[in-house]
């Protein structure tokens, strides 16, 4: 990929700090730095929703409670239909965590 300030070949350039996370990229020699937009996009929906309070309907297949989650969430998280995830369960709290 071209530099867009100098139009020099940009370097690959893996865990660039964005925000308080790390994520990959393009890097030039000019300094211009050049983030994955999905990446940095996961990244500034991840930041919205921590500010949120986000809710969250129970529904019922059968004999099981679903919970069904709000698509900025699966996108942030890059969770997919079928993955497991691990619930952690204390007092009235349900922790839903990407493995
Ligand atoms: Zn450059």
């Amino acid at each position: 990929m071209k530099c867009p300030n100098c139009k020099q070949n940009m370097n690959p350039k893996k865990g660039i700090p964005f925000n308080q996370y790390r994520i990959d990229g393009f890097s030039c020699s000019c300094g211009e730095i050049y983030f994955d937009p999905e990446q940095a996009e996961k990244i500034l929906l991840l930041n919205k929703l921590k500010k949120q309070k986000i809710t969250a309907k129970l529904g019922r297949i059968k004999s099981n409670l679903i919970l069904r989650l709000p698509k900025d969430v699966e996108t942030a998280l890059g969770l997919e239909q079928g993955e497991e995830v691990e619930l952690h369960v204390e007092n009235k709290e349900l922790r839903v965590v990407k493995i």
